[in-house]
């Protein structure tokens, strides 16, 4: 049985959104396929040393490795992004407050015909804030945050990667509320190559699809609220999305290239933590700045930003630069030259076929 009340899973774990404090203490219930994921209430209420030691039994049978590996490698307890360290995208960012982080603030709420959907799926262009939005819905809300890259699941653990999606639940469970989510997932259904791995990709993404399905059925923590995992998953290629995987992926949000107004944000984003020269004309560069994605324009200010430093030391010797105070590097503000220099030197990558092609997607099957 995939009861997830079977078996306490107790663990005090540190929340996204509140780290920097103390670690919020939950409580969660799971349970692997063998029911292998218990403890004790003892290990909740118990903190420092005696959590590490309940840490040691937590998980037992064969598969520890794939937990230790998903903790070590999936579980991101701090993303640290939040709604205003991404520019723009107001309409995303709506959109995910409604469908994803007002049902774990108010569980209560969404009950029956207003259960929370099942998946939300961000597409469009690479480089323009999906992975940083998921990031800011899990800090936002304070959950636990799975980040986990299909192309890892698929290649890394050829073979495994369907126990490796059942045991990443099971994981999500225990941690609840959490989000999971799932980088370039059309990496999952696209079965290219051998006809082997046409069939092991076929399981991975069955077991995906089962996952998916039941995966707020019986999510009710030991204080008898509901915990909830949200699946968030983003791609480039939409398209590339089977219809079973696209029914489950309910609001699907288009994440275009940023406009006029959220390139200048994001320019501004970008160089918080430099000295701007007052010269620096940030409407001028996101007016010359039309189709770069967040990326490229991140790429730009980075370029622009080390201008000042190979200025101060070109044709410096090795000694010499060791030796220059930090004060005589950064006593360079960033100006206007180093960003024409940087734009010569940064071209945009996105094509507008790959855009026309995000818009017809968005037209047939998006969320508005
Ligand atoms: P995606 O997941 O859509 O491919 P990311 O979210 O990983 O893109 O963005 C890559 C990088 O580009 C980010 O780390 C950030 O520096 C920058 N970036 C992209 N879009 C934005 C945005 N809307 N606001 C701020 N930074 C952005």
């Amino acid at each position: 049985s995939r009861d997830s009340s079977r078996s306490g899973v107790s663990r005090r774990v540190s929340k996204s959104g509140t780290t920097g404090k103390s670690g919020i203490g939950t409580t969660a219930s799971s349970s692997t396929k063998k029911g292998k994921l218990s403890s004790t209430k003892a290990n909740l209420e118990s903190g420092g040393a005696e959590e590490e030691k309940g840490k040691k039994g937590l998980y037992e049978g064969p598969d520890m490795d794939l937990v230790a590996m998903l903790e070590r490698d999936v579980l991101d307890n701090a993303p640290g992004v939040r709604w205003d360290d991404v520019a723009g995208l107001s309409e995303a960012k709506r959109l995910l407050k409604e469908a994803v982080v007002l049902p774990i603030w108010i569980p209560e709420y969404f009950q029956g015909i207003r259960r929370p959907c099942k998946g939300v799926l961000m597409f469009g262009p690479p480089g323009t804030g999906k992975t940083l939005l998921a990031k800011a819905v899990a800090t936002e809300c304070g959950t636990t945050f799975f980040n986990v890259s299909s192309a890892t699941l698929a290649s890394k653990w050829r073979g495994e990667s369907e126990r490796m999606v059942r045991c990443l639940f099971d994981l999500a469970r225990a941690y609840a509320p959490s989000t999971i989510f799932i980088d370039e997932i059309d990496s999952l259904c696209n079965a290219r190559g051998a006809s082997g791995e046409h069939e092991s990709s076929r399981r991975v993404k069955s077991e995906l699809l089962v996952q998916i399905d039941g995966v707020n059925n019986s999510s009710t923590g030991e204080d008898g609220q509901k915990k909830l995992v949200m699946v968030l998953a983003a791609t480039n290629f939409p398209w590339d999305i089977d219809e079973a995987l696209r029914r489950r992926l309910e609001k699907r949000i288009y994440i275009p290239l940023p406009d006029l107004n959220s390139r200048k944000e994001l320019i501004k984003i970008n160089l918080r933590t430099v000295e701007v020269a007052p010269n620096l004309d940030f409407d001028d560069v996101a007016r010359r700045t039309e189709g770069y994605s967040g990326d490229d324009l991140t790429n730009v200010c980075r370029d622009a930003s080390f201008n000042g430093m190979r200025r101060k030391i070109a044709g410096k010797t090795r000694e010499e630069i060791k030796n220059m105070a930090m004060e005589e590097i950064v006593n360079d503000p960033v100006a206007m030259c180093d960003f024409e220099a940087a734009l010569a030197k940064v071209q945009k990558s996105v094509s507008p076929a790959d855009i026309e092609q995000h818009e017809k997607w968005f037209a047939e099957f998006g969320s508005a």
